[in-house]
Formats: structure tokens, C-alpha cells, sequence
């Protein structure tokens, strides 16, 4: 049998691009090794920009998302500023005549609402079912399964959404590992966030504090010695340490919960199309959570595929020219998200003292030119284009 589509992988981005697809005509099959009703990764903070509220809202997710306590909570501020340098730069909603910059999200309050909204369409989904492979013919894209005696499965189109890309041969990746792990926790304040987010440049790399709920979800990065060390230091004596590199701007700091870490490295795919076959989200770009661009990237790449997919005809479903047209509207957003985050982690997650001033003017300039800062606002809302 072939299918119109297969999204392999029901992560946020293929479970999106699945739901974007779904009041079309078009068989769609989706595969994803997650027992029905569960998350494989642990939690974390997702920052959603304006713009990918938009995409959720009409997919009719986001109500859902945001009835779910602590689920969804507006930035209505963003701080950014620099350790022992002087600049500084504020974003505040209301000079965008907007009710939020962003959002924070839960990674498994979204998985679970999109779950959900994907279980009420017509859309076949395969919980428990691993990808082994996925190649392509000129004619059909193949995906075998892991397991013995199961069949490849078909279809004129393969969307790989499986968070790595790893999938699909022939595709070369690019990695600039930073050697720089992320440590996500929960931190408590003794005031109220009051939905200000903030962003630090330390010497030791950037640190950014969420507002999430009634807590504030911390993403520090730091070497992976030191992210060893602060993992096995008792709460009060992380909080202090916290409080040394962060400052006052956020208040006291009183609690600590549910620390991790990740690694972190900038991995992405010049081409991320093969032969009737096409990764999205993480699988075509994983960035540096500092800028929060990640997801919403991704997310961008199952609207707009969704979007040239309903308007190809069945037959031309994942030939070259439906790909061509789809990589062509991707190209700028997707450089344009990976060259800023990577610039953002080079200008000011550099630790030589000489930068110390351009960074400190970088940081200036974007905070008192307002053109600068209307597209840098521009691109925190919505993505560059
Ligand atoms: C520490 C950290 C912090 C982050 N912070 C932010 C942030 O603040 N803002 C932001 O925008 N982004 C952030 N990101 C990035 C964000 O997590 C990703 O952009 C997002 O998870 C990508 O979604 P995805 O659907 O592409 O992939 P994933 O979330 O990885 O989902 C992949 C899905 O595919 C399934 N799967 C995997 N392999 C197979 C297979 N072989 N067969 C079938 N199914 C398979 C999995 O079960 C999973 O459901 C962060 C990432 C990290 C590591």
C-alpha cells in the first residue's frame, strides 16, 4: 500500500505537521516509538514565540494547552544583559501592542495536548512503532521498521521529525559541538516573576531564567566539569552559587528543584531533503537553546510543509520539484535561526576580556537603536524571514 505521507516521529513538530495535514484529503500515517500517552523525554521549559502561538491557535491546540494549570505562562518582558559589562536591552510587549512577547511552554503539556488533538482526527497514528530506516526511490519513500517479519512502509512522501535526523540516508549533518552543557532546573524567587524573563551573558556562558508557573525554569550553561559540580552540590549551596553569577535582577533566590543537564551542540543539515524524503524540526536543525529559537524553527517547518503539501497535487507528492519549492521558502528562516543563535553564543558567550566592550556595545546598540531593536524584537516574535 502507499500512503500520501508518513511522518515519522509525533514529537511536537511531526505531531504538528501530522495535525496541519489532517482536514485534507490525504492519507497520512504517522509512526513514533512512544507508547500512546507518554513523553520519552524529561520535561523542560520550551520558549514559544507570538508566532508559534499563532500556528497552535489554529490548530486549535492552544486553548487546550493553555486551560492546563501552569502549562502556559506569557512573557511579558524580556531583560537581557551582560555581567560586568553595560549594556543592557528590555523588550516589553505592550510597545508591540501585544498581550505576550512569548511563552513558556512545558515540553509534556504540549506533547499531551497535541496527542490529544491529533487522537480526534481522522489521522492514523502508530504508537510503539521504531523507524529503522527511511530511503527513497524516485517513486516512494521507504521506511523500514524495526522488528522482524514487518514490512517497509510506503508512501509518496516521508517527513522525518524523529529529533535527530540520523534516519534518513545520505543526508550530511554538520555539528560545532560547543563543549558546554545546559543545566535546566526550577528556581524559586522570594518575589513573583511577574512574567519577566531574563537572559544573562556570564563568563561562563549565558543564563536564562523562565518565567514558568508560579517558579522560574533556569537553562545555565555551563562547561561540563562545572555542570558536574553544581549537579552534585546540596540546593542552598547551588542557590548561592546561582545568586554569585546571576546577580539580584530576578531578587533572592530561595529554591532549587529538579536539576539536569544536556549537551550542547549546534547540528544541522545544509540539505535536510533525499530522494521523496524531507527532516523538520530538530531533525533538520538542533541550536543552542539560548536565543529559544529551536522550536519555534521547527515548528515553522511543519506549518510551511503542511502548507506546500496541500497545495501539491497527490501525484507530485515528494517528488523534486514539491521539495525544491518547500527547501526554497525554508532557506532564510532556517539560516537566518542557526546563523543568529550560533552569533548570539559567539559574541556574547565569548570569555576573552578584550570583548568585553564590543560585547557590552553589541548589547548597547540592539538596546538604543530602534531599528535594531524592533528587528531583533521582530525576530524573537516571529522569526527572521
Ligand atoms: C535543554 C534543552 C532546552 C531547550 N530549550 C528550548 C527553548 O527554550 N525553546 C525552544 O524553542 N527549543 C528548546 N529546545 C529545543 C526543543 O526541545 C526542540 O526544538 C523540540 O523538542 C524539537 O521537537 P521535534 O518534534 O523536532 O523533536 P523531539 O521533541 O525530539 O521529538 C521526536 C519524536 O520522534 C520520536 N522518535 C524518535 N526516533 C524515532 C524513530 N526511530 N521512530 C519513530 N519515532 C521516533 C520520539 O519518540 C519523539 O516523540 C531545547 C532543547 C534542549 C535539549
Amino acid at each position: 500500500m502507499l500512503h500520501d505521507v508518513i511522518v515519522v516521529g509525533a514529537g511536537p513538530v511531526g505531531s504538528t505537521l501530522a495535525l496541519a495535514l489532517a482536514d485534507g484529503e490525504l492519507d497520512v500515517v504517522v509512526l513514533d516509538t512512544r507508547a500512546a500517552g507518554e513523553t520519552l523525554r524529561g520535561d523542560r521549559s520550551l520558549a514559544l514565540s507570538h508566532g508559534a502561538r499563532l500556528i497552535l491557535e489554529r490548530l486549535g491546540v492552544w486553548d487546550v494547552l493553555a486551560a492546563m494549570p501552569g502549562a502556559a505562562t506569557p512573557i511579558t518582558r524580556i531583560e537581557i544583559s551582560q555581567a560586568g559589562g553595560f549594556g543592557e536591552m528590555r523588550l516589553l510587549a505592550e510597545e508591540h501592542g501585544l498581550p505576550a512577547l512569548g511563552y513558556v511552554v512545558r515540553y509534556r503539556a504540549l506533547q499531551a495536548a497535541l496527542d490529544a488533538a491529533l487522537a480526534r482526527t481522522g489521522v492514523a497514528v502508530r504508537h510503539g512503532v521504531t523507524a529503522a530506516t527511511v530511503g527513497g526511490t524516485p517513486a516512494y519513500a521507504a521506511v523500514g521498521i524495526e522488528g522482524a517479519h514487518t514490512q517497509p512502509v510506503l508512501a509518496r512522501l516521508a517527513a522525518v521529525a524523529d529529533g535527530t535526523g540520523t534516519l534518513i540516508a545520505g543526508i550530511a549533518r554538520h555539528r560545532h559541538d560547543y563543549a558546554q552543557v545546559a543545566l535546566v532546573a526550577q528556581v524559586r524567587c522570594a518575589a513573583p516573576h511577574g512574567g519577566l524573563a531574563h537572559e544573562r551573558f556570564t563568563p561562563d556562558g549565558p543564563i536564562a531564567l523562565l518565567p514558568e508557573g508560579d517558579h522560574y525554569g533556569l537553562v545555565w550553561t555551563v562547561s561540563p566539569d562545572r555542570a558536574r559540580g553544581l549537579l552534585a552540590l546540596p540546593d542552598a549551596a547551588f542557590v548561592e552559587e546561582l545568586a554569585q553569577h546571576f546577580g539580584t535582577r530576578a531578587g533572592a533566590f530561595t529554591q532549587v528543584a529538579d536539576r539536569r543537564a544536556f549537551p550542547l551542540a549546534l547540528e544541522f543539515a545544509r540539505n535536510p531533503a533525499g530522494a521523496r524524503t524531507i527532516a523538520l524540526g530538530n531533525a533538520a536543525q538542533m541550536l543552542h537553546p539560548v536565543a529559544g529559537q529551536g522550536f519555534n524553527v521547527g515548528l515553522r517547518d511543519a506549518w510551511e510543509l503542511a502548507d506546500v503539501i496541500l497545495d501539491t497535487p497527490r501525484e507530485n507528492l515528494g517528488d523534486r520539484a514539491m521539495l525544491d519549492r518547500y527547501l526554497r521558502g525554508r532557506r532564510t528562516d532556517r539560516i537566518a535561526g542557526i546563523a543568529f543563535t550560533h552569533a548570539l553564543i559567539g559574541v556574547f558567550g565569548n570569555t576573552a576580556a578584550l570583548l568585553r566592550w564590543p560585547r557590552g556595545l553589541a548589547l548597547t546598540m540592539v538596546g538604543a537603536v530602534p531599528a535594531a531593536k524592533r528587528a531583533f524584537t521582530r525576530a524573537m516574535l516571529f522569526g527572521l524571514h
